[in-house]
């Protein structure tokens, strides 16, 4: 499969700067794994402080020319990307699964997602409407227009290589704003062959440039530059405050998507069914590693030990194995890193007093891979439950009444996702509007749509991605009065 994909034309391996493929200028690489083998599958560009200087650098130059064309023709060079993002959907996402490991059929998923959002904001680049607004003067006329921020800079992680880049890329060039992308070092294949495809699409050079390599270089000189006016990041909420707090001496706009604790809420009235089906969908997604995935299950007493069963049962049938194989549904973890945490959260629940209902150990095909596991009898300060766990582990919650489940849900310093599941609308609307959360999903475990925005309360983060509301953080507002008319 990689020998088709380096003669595919999306195989690229280095940086891109001003429309030219550049290697890092001292030479240096970086070997990109596929976390299902532990193979070597690139070397790529190791970039750092002179490169991104430059990608800046072509970035400002491009910005004029590009956020003066007119939104038509802005909105038809991002149709082209999408649909050049379309035809070459196969060889994207047996990108992603290489490099991420996700299971094929998720890739594909993963890059109709991503595209949506170029195709979306293609749309929207037309309708960035400003405003005439009654004067308090006779003589007068006030005027509010939208304008693009400027060079915008998008550093993205590694478990959506492509759709956290469209989410970011889609709305800023779709606004006139330029960008420099630095994607995860895991995962920069699919980035630099999205890249590849803009250039195709007729986005011109500049407009979109990519550096990868030294993710603490690239990010200071990407925060420190006063030619970056915005910052967008989506990854661990420790890198994010540093982000924010570097982002402050040049008081750039910020836009975050940081980690969750998806609280996962089943009422006794719940459907058992959609209930089980949907806590597995968002439960297991990505073998548990998005920032949406449930972190916890709150499960009521009632219908406690019939879900836990049920739920068990769904958990066993998920089949693991290398996401370029049929019928997987669980890939590799995207490294020793991440296993070790998850193991070590485990560790701590059953030292503390939980039970392993299933799984609760490594697997036995080894690299990454972690059993898919069920714990009960988990309480809410475990690690397990209190941090993100990001792989593939299902604690599981008791609560007796709506009002300990909502305590239970707020409590935690995240606001991204969560999720209820009960057959009463009254309880929906009140548990709903109780929750200190961005995103709810009610009876529905995968909500994530480009229609729809996409962000967090709290320390999950600042902003909104998709929608019309994912325009606002790439448009700087201006008011003009005409004074003496
Ligand atoms: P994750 O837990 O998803 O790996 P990270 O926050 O470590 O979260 O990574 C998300 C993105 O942030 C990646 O592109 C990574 O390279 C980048 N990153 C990591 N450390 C820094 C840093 N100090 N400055 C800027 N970017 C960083």
């Amino acid at each position: 499969i990689v020998d088709r994909l380096k003669s595919s034309g999306l195989w690229r391996t280095k940086g891109l700067i001003g429309g030219k493929w550049i290697d890092a200028y001292d030479g240096k690489t970086i070997e990109v794994n596929n976390p299902a083998s532990g193979d070597v599958i690139a070397s790529v560009a190791c970039m750092g402080e002179r490169e991104t200087k430059d990608a800046i650098s072509s970035a400002y130059d491009a910005f004029s020319h590009w956020s003066k064309l007119t939104a038509n023709d802005r909105s038809n060079r991002l149709r082209n990307w999408y649909n050049l993002l379309l035809e070459h959907k196969e060889e994207l996402a047996q990108l992603i699964t290489l490099e991420q490991g996700k299971p094929l059929k998720e890739a594909i998923g993963e890059v109709g997602y991503g595209a949506s959002f170029i195709e979306f904001f293609a749309e929207e680049a037309k309708r960035i409407y400003g405003d005439v607004i009654p004067a308090t003067l006779s003589d007068r006329r006030l005027f509010v227009i939208k304008q693009p921020v400027g060079v915008v800079a998008a550093i993205t992680p590694w478990n959506f290589p492509l759709a956290m880049i469209a989410r970011k890329v889609g709305p800023a060039l779709a606004c006139g704003c330029t960008v420099v992308i630095k994607p995860s070092e895991l995962t920069p294949l699919t980035a630099l062959a999205a890249a590849e495809l803009a250039l195709q699409s007729g986005i011109p050079p500049g407009v979109l440039n990519v550096v990868m390599g030294d993710a603490p270089k690239i990010g200071n000189s990407l925060v420190a530059s006063p030619q970056v006016r915005k910052i967008t990041f989506t990854g661990s909420t420790a890198v994010g405050k540093k982000l924010m707090a570097g982002a402050a001496e040049t008081v750039k706009k910020v836009s975050l998507e940081l980690g969750g604790n998806a609280p996962c809420i089943v009422f006794d009235d719940a459907d058992l069914e959609v209930a089980i089906k949907g806590s597995l969908a968002t439960k297991f997604r990505n073998s548990g590693q998005t920032c949406v995935c449930a972190n916890r299950l709150l499960v009521q007493e009632g219908i406690y030990e019939k879900f836990t069963k049920a739920f068990s049962n769904a958990v066993q049938d998920l089949k693991v194995g290398n996401g370029l194989s049929e019928g997987v549904a669980q890939g590799p973890l995207i490294n020793e890193a991440a296993v070790q945490k998850v193991d070590s959260f485990v560790q701590d629940a059953v030292s503390k007093g939980a039970k392993v209902l299933l799984g609760g150990k490594r697997h036995s095909l080894g690299m990454t891979f972690y059993e898919p596991t069920v714990i009960g009898d988990v309480k809410n300060e475990m690690l397990i439950a209190s941090q993100e766990v990001f792989g593939p582990v299902a604690p599981v919650l008791k609560f007796k009444t709506e009002e300990e489940a909502i305590q239970i849900a707020n409590d935690t310093n995240a606001g991204l996702a969560a999720y209820i599941f009960t057959n009463s609308i009254k309880r929906s609307w009140r548990v709903s509007e109780a929750l200190e959360y961005g995103i709810v999903g009610v009876n529905e475990g995968l909500v994530s749509t480009e229609v729809a925005p996409f962000g967090g309360f709290k320390q999950s983060g600042l902003g909104r991605e998709g929608s019309k509301y994912g325009m606002d953080d790439y448009l700087e507002i201006k008011y003009i009065c005409m004074g003496n008319m």
